[in-house]
């Protein structure tokens, strides 16, 4: 296992002397004009492809699913079986507890923590809404879109790091021992955006074990990635829903997951799993909100895939797409940036994070937009874009074509290079 990428600390001396030179090099990057983007986890066109035998499914005349329910009329809350029971497999899940959703897993992360701010969870002594203050964990670096749920429903974050194995479970463990404000954390459990980590069998009996003072606590399971695999080594998910359940603590847990990046990252199915009692709080506050899920595009994919090695099939067409763009950016960073930044080297999911000089991260993405390279913003890793060592870079090559992957990273390498040089020459 790679080490966590962190801030490297010392600026090589030479790099001071190479400053005329990396001026320059920049420069010349600079008047190539170029247009790129690495900015975000998107699936290329390339992989949208794959995916295209969809959109002639489930076709004219074809509208009953396998049990016989005619999937064009209202109902079917928890979603198509016929689908569920593909995905629980892959998930490692009963079908019974598992659902069936629209085209977002975020609108499920979302749904949940509204729920839990109006009505509370399952345990809870009252709505979240009505504690004076809720806390979530973040572990960082970790995914934007979670802390921009927690900030627009009030819930404040503070954070862990990560590790190789997942969040640091002893930092979780000592922060909810006696806070009953921290009401729950998110976890990206398998190859996490962005350092690409697998949380391990002993982090995952961890969490799921570890006493908490809340008595409403809750893991955001977002696995996101779960099949997303970029090598052979394809690592398995801790079973965090069955592990909490055999630590007696059978709520803790709500799994999220979706095929945004299995078909189509707009028109997917994104899928809520957890414990029957959690499953049935879920889905009596969806009952107010919808009489059934789009079941025509739920049996689409249950035709397109078959069953779940049809999915495991497809991943690997995934994998023969985007396994040539991660090498390329690893290569450029190991030839390039050896000695003057850290990086993570993923198994799979659809990020790498980058550690530069401290201090440097925000001027390697000025300078990389100055020269037609987007990249995420720094900070974007961190709740509140707070990056207190302004150090990490989150990479996302998944969607530009692989030579334009291979242009970007090496201009990236010489704004890298070049912030370096200017920060130690300071
Ligand atoms: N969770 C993680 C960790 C992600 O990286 C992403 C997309 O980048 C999502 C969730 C979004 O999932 P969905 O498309 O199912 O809403």
């Amino acid at each position: 296992v790679p080490p966590e990428p962190t801030a490297p600390t010392t600026a090589p001396e030479d790099l001071v002397a190479r400053l005329a030179d990396l001026q320059q090099d920049y420069a010349a990057l600079q008047a190539r004009g170029l247009t790129l983007d690495l900015t975000r986890g998107k699936p290329s066109a390339e992989q949208l492809d794959l995916s295209d035998a969809l959109l002639a499914l489930p076709g004219e005349g074809v509208h009953t699913d396998a049990d016989g329910t005619d999937v064009r009329n209202y109902g079917g809350l928890q979603g198509l079986p016929q689908l569920r029971r593909i995905f629980a497999e892959l998930l490692g899940l009963p079908i019974e507890q598992l659902l069936a959703a629209g085209n977002a897993s975020l609108t499920l992360m979302y749904d949940t923590l509204t729920y839990a701010t109006l009505f509370g969870v399952p345990g809870s002594e009252r709505p979240w809404g009505q504690e004076e203050r809720v806390r979530f964990i973040c572990p960082v670096p970790g995914y934007d879109r979670h802390f921009t749920v927690c900030e627009a429903l009030g819930i404040e974050m503070i954070t862990v790091p990560m590790t190789p194995d997942g969040p640091d479970a002893e930092a979780v463990a000592a922060l909810v021992a006696d806070d009953p404000s921290i009401k729950g954390m998110w976890v990206v459990p398998t190859y996490a955006n962005p350092d690409g980590s697998v949380v391990s069998e002993d982090v995952a009996r961890r969490l799921v074990s570890m006493p908490t003072a809340a008595p409403d606590f809750r893991i955001l399971w977002d696995n996101a990635y779960a099949l997303h695999h970029l090598t052979e080594d394809e690592a398995t998910s801790a079973d965090a829903v069955g592990l909490a359940a055999e630590a007696g603590h059978p709520d803790r847990v709500v799994l999220f997951a979706s095929t945004s990046k299995i078909t189509f990252a707009g028109a997917g199915v994104a899928f809520l799993g957890s414990s029957p009692a959690n499953v049935a709080w879920f889905s009596k506050h969806l009952s107010a909100q919808s009489i059934g899920p789009d079941k025509v595009n739920q049996l689409r994919h249950a035709l397109f895939f078959g069953d779940a090695e049809g999915v495991r099939v497809h991943m690997r067409k995934h994998r023969d797409i985007l396994a040539p763009k991660f090498d390329a950016v690893i290569g450029v960073l190991a030839e390039r940036l050896g000695e003057v930044a850290t990086w993570s080297v993923p198994r799979g999911g659809y990020f790498v994070t980058l550690a530069v000089q401290p201090g440097t991260a925000s001027r390697v993405v000025e300078l990389a937009r100055a020269a037609g390279i987007a990249l995420t913003p720094a900070g974007a890793a961190f709740p509140y874009g707070d990056d207190p060592q302004d150090s990490i870079l989150r990479l996302a090559p998944t969607l530009p074509p692989l030579d334009e992957v291979r242009v970007a990273m090496d201009g990236v390498a010489t704004c890298v290079l070049l912030a370096g040089a200017e920060r130690a020459a300071d």
